[in-house]
């Protein structure tokens, strides 16, 4: 809906898109709001040591390398061809642009977002009616201290991903028997294997369950870990039955990191090292943590066959399954849901009807994908994809540059093209 400045926009995590959005309504002349309830980049950091399978060049924007410009002509931005790790993507241009003058002032860090809602309307009330934006959004929102405030905006840009809410490894995608229990002491994320988290799994025995890039990454350097800490051991289970290869290989695959990645992760999956064993068609059926021995017992069964089910001890358990998005911050808002993914219904739509190997073939499906039933309320970045996974930075950009369409009321608004031509100087807080 469009909505003429200097109207209040709220947008919700300081991630890359949260950024790019931000900027993009800086620019525009809108007041922003940047709510985020770590730091600049948090989820990133996260995965800080893993080298990112996209350039550099579709990870920023013109607008973002304008604006570092303005700020400081001496600003060296990472060419478009380099391959940065997560840390140097934020340290190189997400923490610089976060500091322009067109951010600076507008980020609130260690602000977690509780909740958005109408004061006046209950989720139930005015269905689908434009008297939903008589009044604007109010904000739940906790600072560090876990002190509540309210905060309000007439539109509100939900970016807050879904990095760090993970699904379940057990089957059927609920938790494993005891999963809930143990939950605290399973690695979720990508350890750091071959740095800071080294002591906890060099010479020791990993179960490492996913089939996706994030768990080939973990294996492989488990692998490579092994080389140098001999009695290192992973053990790496992936529900798919009689996948030989558990990564699939995109054909004359464009990114040289994720083609590098798939190979040696196949090959490992393939029996080619004594310190990995591989097994299709697995899943963790129980799980439980020894205080004694300081180690899981845990059993796994065969797909339907939890009778045969075997039982193993490990040192540590990485479970790279998938996340998933955090919907309470709308639930009482009118928001359609897709059913498979979690993500808002139009883009899920949208998304099921183009999906191909490759997520680098994706392109975005326009503005209208990005409307939802409660006006003024947009998702977008990771958290638009709901759990569907293959979100990449490249087509976060360009939703952000379709939602403008829309709130700046103009079908051929980019300011991505303009940026290009931009001299530096013209680039001041406005
Ligand atoms: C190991 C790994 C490698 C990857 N490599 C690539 C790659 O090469 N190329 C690529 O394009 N993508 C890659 N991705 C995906 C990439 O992480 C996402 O595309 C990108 O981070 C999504 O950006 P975002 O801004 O939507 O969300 P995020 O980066 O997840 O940012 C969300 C922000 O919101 C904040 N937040 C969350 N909840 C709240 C709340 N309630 N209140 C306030 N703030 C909140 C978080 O702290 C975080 O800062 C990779 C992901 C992983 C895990």
């Amino acid at each position: 809906m469009a909505v003429d400045t200097p109207a209040r926009i709220a947008v919700l995590g300081a991630g890359p898109i949260g950024l790019e959005a931000a900027l993009y309504a800086r620019f525009l002349g809108y007041d922003v709001d940047i709510y985020e309830r770590g730091n600049v980049a948090d989820n990133i950091l996260r995965w800080g040591h893993v080298r990112m399978f996209s350039p550099f060049g579709m990870n920023r924007s013109t607008l973002g390398l304008a604006a570092l410009r303005a700020q400081d002509r001496g600003y060296e931005p990472p060419s478009d061809d380099e391959f940065l790790t997560g840390l140097e993507y934020a340290d190189r241009y997400l923490l610089p642009l976060s500091q322009t003058d067109l951010l600076a002032d507008h980020l609130k860090l260690g602000i977690e977002v509780v909740g958005v809602g109408r004061p006046e309307l209950l989720k139930g009330e005015e269905i689908g009616t434009d008297e939903r934006i008589d009044s604007d959004f109010r904000i739940l929102c906790r600072d560090r201290a876990g002190a509540e405030f309210v905060a309000a905006a007439e539109v509100v840009i939900d970016t807050t991903g879904v990095f760090g809410n993970p699904n379940w490894a057990g089957e059927g995608g609920l938790p494993a028997i005891g999963e809930k229990t143990v939950r605290d002491r399973i690695e979720y994320g990508v350890p750091d294997v071959l740095g800071s988290a080294r002591s906890q799994y060099a010479n020791r025995k990993t179960l490492v369950i996913g089939a996706g890039y994030s768990a080939a990454t973990t294996v492989v350097g488990l692998a490579k870990l092994a080389e140098e800490a001999p009695d290192t051991h992973v053990t790496w289970i992936v529900r798919q039955t009689n996948e030989a290869e558990p990564i699939s290989p995109v054909n004359d695959d464009r990114l040289p990191e994720r083609a590098a990645l798939t190979v040696e992760a196949n090959r490992l999956a393939s029996g080619a090292s004594p310190n990995a064993t591989f097994k299709s068609g697995t899943n963790l059926h129980s799980v439980k943590y020894d205080e004694a021995t300081g180690k899981f017992r845990v059993r796994l069964a065969a797909e339907g066959e939890v009778g045969e089910a075997t039982a193993a001890e490990f040192d540590a358990i990485v479970a790279n399954v998938g996340c998933r998005p955090v919907n309470r911050i709308y639930q009482e808002l009118q928001i359609h849901e897709c059913y498979a993914t979690g993500g808002p219904m139009k883009l899920a739509v949208a998304l099921q009807g183009s999906s191909s190997g490759d997520c680098l073939t994706q392109t975005t499906h326009g503005p209208q994908s990005l409307v939802t039933p409660e006006p003024d309320f947009y998702i977008l970045g990771a958290k638009s994809y709901g759990r569907n996974p293959n979100f990449l930075v490249s087509i976060g950009r360009e939703q952000v540059r379709d939602l403008f369409t829309i709130i700046g009321d103009r079908e051929d608004l980019d300011l991505y093209k303009t940026a290009v031509s931009l001299p530096s100087g013209e680039v001041d807080d406005q």
